[in-house]
């Protein structure tokens, strides 16, 4: 189970460069409204232990301290990503927090890209969507192309439609990051349903699609990953019709 702090890293990817992470979920628990089967962080009955949230000051200072001291020893950060224990835009601060990390990113490292991994749940918020436009990357979560689907994978706590939240992945207007999941269960397939899926990419036609699979230890029992190779092959139709798809096996 991860448990991160509140700024965290610079962790070294060949995608991101060096990141830093910022978690704003609690140090020591999850908090989501979805409950993926796949979910890194592990259920969210196991994770309940920690429920305090920080809050904006808090992920400021932290930030601002990190940034000086990166700084200061020429370490070199290429971005900032919002992914902690769960679903940062469920902190009430998430808003505030943007702007800050915004307003900080300018001070000390203007190049820097911010992005927010998000399960896209909380788009229909004016006040998470207007958040989310002003960062470079909003990387948006959809796995299953029905709710019905979706409540064998991601176990959204809560209403859900997939097709509500498709429609304000439109808002977006194709400027932002769609990520999907590829992977098996005993009950779901991501091939299956790759056609339909395919549609909502080209009808949405996001900047880019990060097309991934299991990578660690898995809350559920009995999944199965993709290959690269086989995803690639799955999505091959999008890459001829010259979307910019990264697949990460
Ligand atoms: S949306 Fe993310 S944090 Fe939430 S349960 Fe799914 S994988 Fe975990």
């Amino acid at each position: 189970m991860m448990r991160e702090e509140l700024v965290f890293g610079p962790i070294f990817s060949r995608r991101l460069g060096s990141s830093l992470g910022i978690n704003v979920l609690p140090e020591k628990g999850k908090i989501c409204n979805f409950d993926c089967i796949y979910c890194e962080c592990g259920w969210n009955k196991d994770g309940r232990g920690d429920t305090r949230l920080p809050v904006a000051a808090e992920l400021r200072e932290a930030l601002a301290a990190k940034l000086t001291e990166s700084l200061e020893e020429g370490t070199p950060i290429d971005s900032i990503t919002f992914s902690g224990d769960g679903e940062p835009t469920l902190n009430p601060d998430f808003p505030q927090m943007v702007g800050d990390v915004i307003r900080l990113r300018d001070l000390y490292y203007p190049s820097v890209k911010v992005s927010v991994l998000t399960n896209a749940t909380r788009l229909g918020r004016k006040e998470v969507f207007d958040a989310l436009r002003k960062v470079d990357n909003p990387i948006l979560k959809l796995d299953a192309v029905t709710t019905a689907d979706a409540k064998k994978i991601n176990r959204p706590q809560g209403r859900y439609s997939t097709d509500a939240v498709i429609r304000n992945m439109e808002k977006f207007k194709g400027d932002f990051v769609l990520q999907t999941m590829f992977l098996r269960s005993p009950d779901f397939d991501s091939a299956d349903t790759v056609g339909e899926w395919m549609d909502i990419v080209r009808s949405l036609r996001p900047r880019e699609v990060m097309v991934y699979t299991i990578d660690r230890e898995t809350p559920a029992q009995g999944l199965q990953k993709y290959t690269a190779e086989q995803m690639r092959e799955l999505v091959l139709p999008l890459i001829e019709e010259g979307f910019n798809i990264q697949i990460k096996g």
